[in-house]
């Protein structure tokens, strides 16, 4: 929780919040992200975000690691009528990206504008996505993917 907070007329601090903690670790000054990710020991499979047994050879001996934060593109989906709740632009494209690892993560395209083709093999990096804000004014981000190189 923020303790930067004070009463009075100090401003508070807000800070950038990991929507999904387990996965997805947001610097402190909430620029970078790191993918969280879990590998076996036994047959050194990775898997994105925790896991108490490899989900390969259910080996319990698994251990957390820090994942590549580029991968390429794998597969992909347009999404013309998203979920209930969902803020950002429609349509957006939903991606699976594997990392280095063998692990596929799948978020959004945040630079997809309609009507673009998109490669498969084409690079992408994460990048760490506002998608909200709590109660207390601390902005709330996911991870989701951008072209590679696309941001200086
Ligand atoms: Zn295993």
């Amino acid at each position: 929780m923020n303790t930067e907070a004070t009463q009075g007329t100090a401003p508070v601090a807000t800070r950038t919040i990991s929507v999904a903690p387990e996965q997805f670790r947001i610097s402190e000054d909430g620029s970078t992200g790191t993918l969280l990710g879990s590998r076996c020991k036994e047959c050194k499979t990775a898997f994105f975000g925790p896991t108490r047994y490899c989900r390969r050879c259910t080996s319990d001996r698994v251990e957390p690691i820090e994942l590549s934060g580029e991968g390429v593109l794998r597969s992909h989906t347009l999404i013309f009528r998203a979920p209930s709740g969902w803020t950002g632009p429609e349509p957006y494209a939903l991606a699976e990206v594997e990392l280095p690892e063998g692990v596929a993560v799948r978020s959004r395209l945040t630079d997809w504008t309609e009507g673009e083709q998109l490669e498969i093999g084409s690079s992408y990096e994460v990048v760490v996505t506002p998608v909200g804000q709590d109660e207390e004014g601390n902005v709330l981000a996911a991870y989701t993917w951008s072209r590679t190189g696309s941001r200086s």
